[in-house]
């Protein structure tokens, strides 16, 4: 089975919702078991939400979801051209956050490094991320 889909959205918070319905409709065709839904579900929607809160102050900007699907396996990648991340690898720890004051436990990157099979972040300041994401879609 192969497939391959990209959306383009705007850095709003509604638009979580939006990703996460998109890609569990994405997913449907493979008949996928729940829990890989809502893995798949859970790891995207820390990604977008990542990018509507850190990479756009308050303006609105471009939030892009790709997927593919390539026999087993899953790829999902959220970009964004936005403010970008200084120390990626610090980013990554658990409990890191730069808005511990606005109730964030920095634990998104964890989510997605746990539900996932692979997890990789590229950032330049000031000119955006991609997190690239893919997991194997048959339950080991
Ligand atoms: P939580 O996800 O638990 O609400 P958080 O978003 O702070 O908290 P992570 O998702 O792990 O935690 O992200 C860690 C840090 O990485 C963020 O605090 C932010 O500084 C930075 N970051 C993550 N994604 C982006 C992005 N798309 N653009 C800019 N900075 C980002
Ligand atoms: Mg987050």
């Amino acid at each position: 089975m192969k497939n391959q889909m990209e959306l383009t959205f705007l850095s709003q918070p509604e638009n979580e919702a939006f990703a996460r319905m998109v890609i569990s409709a994405f997913l449907v065709r493979v008949n996928p078991t729940l829990s890989v839904v809502s893995e798949v579900r859970t790891a995207v929607s820390e990604a977008v939400t990542n990018a509507v809160v850190h990479a756009y102050d308050t303006r609105d900007g471009r939030i892009l979801l790709r997927a593919g699907i390539e026999g087993d396996v899953l790829t999902v990648e959220v970009e964004d051209f936005g403010r970008g991340i200084a120390n990626v690898e610090e980013a990554m720890q658990p409990f890191f956050t730069t808005q511990p004051d606005q109730e964030r436990t920095g634990m998104g990157f964890a989510l997605m490094q746990s539900f996932m099979d692979v997890l990789r972040v590229q950032s330049a300041p000031d000119c955006g991320t991609v997190v690239h994401m893919e997991k194997s879609l048959v339950e080991a």
